[in-house]
């Protein structure tokens, strides 16, 4: 059976930055819900308009809107390639959807990697990430790695701020992560599933890491 894989994680943890290392590593395809609803703003669909308000205030987008959204994506991806979805679930009753919608799709969780940082590196990382558009894709960087910056200038492209990367925004979107996602370890704990990888190291640790701690399990 394909892999199926959640990754669930504080905003900031680095969930895009790991997905893209383990995308190299295994054959996966990406469903981030967050990416796509960022998409369907700035294209002014009827679901970006509905999802636009709770985006911008760092709540949690209605869940019969993210439902659908979850469920088109997954129909789209051949049966035989694994999914890593990034972004969802993020509450019990989405945990809830997420397994008939696998079921439904010939598949069943293979692992929930949780990735691990404390409050206050939370709000250090997102106050310096920036988003490089106009060359290409928008990637994300941070600020300190003087690196990807320069990559960003040299192709032409500005650094920008997501719009709910503002101050008030992060401890909004941590406080609905505290109260309604990371409740969810516990159950997958119990199903015995759950894999905790430290996200406080480098982005070539943490990605060594999953890598190792999903590899075990397989
Ligand atoms: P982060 O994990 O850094 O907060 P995302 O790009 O995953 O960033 O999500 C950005 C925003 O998109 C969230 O704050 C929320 O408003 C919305 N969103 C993303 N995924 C979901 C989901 N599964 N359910 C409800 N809202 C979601």
């Amino acid at each position: 059976m394909p892999l199926a894989l959640v990754l669930i994680g504080p905003p900031g943890a680095g969930k895009s930055t790991l997905t893209a290392a383990l995308l190299e590593r295994f054959r996966l395809v990406r469903v981030a819900t967050g990416e796509r609803l960022r998409a369907e703003i700035a294209a002014g669909t009827a679901l970006g308009r509905a999802a636009a308000r709770h985006v911008e205030r760092g709540e949690l987008v209605a869940d019969g809107l993210i439902d659908r959204l979850l469920r088109t994506s997954l129909d789209a991806i051949p049966a035989d390639t694994g999914v890593l979805l990034d972004g969802y679930p993020r509450n019990a009753h989405q945990a809830d959807v997420l397994d008939v919608v696998l079921r439904d799709t010939g598949r069943s969780l293979t692992a929930a990697l949780a990735l691990d940082l404390p409050d206050a590196e939370v709000v250090r990382r997102l106050g310096r990430r920036r988003e490089c558009r106009g060359a290409g894709a928008p990637w994300v960087l941070h600020l300190d790695d003087a690196a990807a910056v320069a990559r960003c200038r040299a192709a032409g492209g500005t650094l920008a701020r997501r719009d709910d990367d503002r101050p008030a925004v992060i401890r909004q979107r941590l406080a609905v992560y505290r109260a309604e996602t990371e409740p969810l370890l516990a159950r997958y704990r119990a199903a015995g599933l759950l894999r905790v990888v430290d996200a406080t190291g480098s982005p070539t640790d943490v990605a060594a890491h999953a890598i190792d701690v999903l590899a075990a399990g397989q």
